[in-house]
């Protein structure tokens, strides 16, 4: 029988040797003991060594064991810390809000562009809130779209997200379809110069550009943001195959997503050529995701073997959001995901929790563990029966693979400078002592973080 879970106790501040003591530790790998204790040395700096990992024994032999500070974790497991590979932090004021999949995809979208804030200090605001959210769910690193309100890109979004402590990419999102295409594509290029040397300063979070989704920019804008990333060193990201609006809008020119467009003053009867060809997103998009590394956002709709091997053939990584598809009714239009068969086909999978707005209600509530790439993992492992520990790398690695990050720093082994450690509560079970990664993810409590690395 389970106890209730344990109080964690207050950590260490500061720079200094710890040492974490838990019942198992588990990383993309698998187990790493049980029971662990790992010895951690925390520069001034703020970067963290793993200088011993394995059972409190074998860790007491370093000999740096007996000066470290003891942090007790009886009744949690450790983990890596965990990889938000897409979120909108920009639109966390907006709070989780419930949505009828009936009403479709646009009403949706115009009710998060009536409520975004248009203001560098509201936007940088509702980024730092978002932080906060993700560091109580222990994610260190985050793919973050910083939204362009009224089509001007800003650096407010990218700036909060530098004072902070995460890791990651803050992708610059932009629009361009139609009348509205090369205004928008020359304030980017104004954007750009004008930045370029603040964009291109970080280490911790690095910029990166956000081709909005292929209904909202064309294959010109698309071509133009690769050549831009290529110019200022930018990662790249954009949304793919989401939804059914998408599908209809890229195939057949028509639907909702262009009676957005003609709202807005953007549709003109030129983009009849370029889109409306009978394409599915996938194979619209295959000749740009050829020519760059780029991280797709959802592909809720692969319906064939055929677009995945295209996807497969462009090297792109797949950021899948299970709790946003759902929310989206995305299994039934496209039935389920087909995250695992991407990933039998060598395409990098890795998770993301898209925007607070689309999140159930205990996203807002830090204590519960606010914006949590656990709960992605556990939606997945209980609804899909996934292996736990494919569940954590897609939580983990993976999505420090998709965003350029240094993937060992999400692997628990002796020597490895870590991108965080996080703990998660699953009480002391008598029969079984040493729990399981699955019992972690399906039964524990909100994960805590322990520490992050710089
Ligand atoms: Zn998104």
């Amino acid at each position: 029988m389970r106890e209730s879970a344990p109080n964690l106790p207050d950590l260490p501040e500061g720079p200094g040797l710890r040492r974490f003591e838990a019942d198992a530790a588990f990383d993309a790998g698998g187990l790493v003991s049980a029971p662990v204790s790992l010895l951690v040395e925390v520069a001034a700096t703020g970067r963290a060594v793993a200088l011993a990992v394995g059972t409190p024994g074998e860790v007491s032999r370093h000999p740096g064991a007996s000066s470290a500070r003891v942090v007790g974790l009886a009744g949690s497991v450790i983990l890596p810390g965990l990889v938000n590979a897409h979120t909108h932090l920009d639109l966390t004021h907006l709070g989780p809000r419930p949505h009828d999949p009936e009403e479709g995809f646009v009403a949706w979208v115009e009710r998060v562009r009536a409520g975004r804030r248009q203001e560098d200090d509201g936007i940088a605001e509702s980024v730092r809130q978002g932080v906060g959210l993700c560091l109580a769910g222990g994610t260190v690193a985050v793919g973050d779209i910083a939204g362009a309100p009224g089509g001007r890109p800003t650096v407010a979004a990218l700036r909060a997200l530098r004072e902070g402590p995460l890791a990651g990419v803050s992708f610059v999102e932009f629009f361009a379809a139609g009348a509205l295409r090369d205004r928008a594509l020359g304030r980017l290029d104004v954007f750009l110069e004008e930045h370029a040397g603040e964009l291109a300063a970080g280490s911790l979070v690095r910029a990166g550009l956000q081709p909005h989704a292929p209904n909202t920019v064309e294959p010109a804008g698309y071509e133009h943001a690769v050549a831009l990333a290529r110019r200022y060193g930018l990662a790249l990201c954009t949304h793919l195959a989401e939804t059914v609006e998408e599908r209809e809008f890229i195939a057949g020119a028509r639907g909702p997503q262009r009676a957005l467009l003609e709202r807005v003053g953007a549709w003109e009867d030129r983009l009849l050529g370029v889109f409306g060809r009978g394409l599915h997103p996938i194979d619209h998009l295959a000749p740009i995701l050829e020519r760059a590394p780029f991280l797709v956002a959802h592909v809720n709709d692969c319906p064939d073997g055929a677009r995945l091997s295209v996807l497969a053939r462009a090297g792109v990584s797949v950021a899948y959001c299970p709790r946003a598809s759902a929310y989206f009714g995305a299994p039934g239009h496209f039935g389920a995901h087909r995250y695992r068969e991407m990933m039998d086909a060598g395409i990098n999978v890795c998770l993301g929790t898209d925007s607070i707005v689309n999140l159930p209600s205990e996203a807002a509530d830090g204590s519960r563990g606010g914006m949590s790439v656990l709960d992605e993992m556990r939606l997945l492992v209980e609804r899909d029966g996934v292996d736990a520990r494919t569940a954590l790398a897609m939580g983990t690695t993976n999505g420090a693979r998709a965003l350029g990050l240094d993937e060992a720093g999400f692997l628990l082994g002796a020597g490895r400078r870590l991108a965080g450690l996080v703990a998660v509560p699953v009480g002391r079970d008598r029969q079984a002592p040493t729990p399981t990664l699955e019992t972690a993810i399906l039964g524990g409590g909100p994960p805590r973080l322990l520490l992050i690395g710089k």
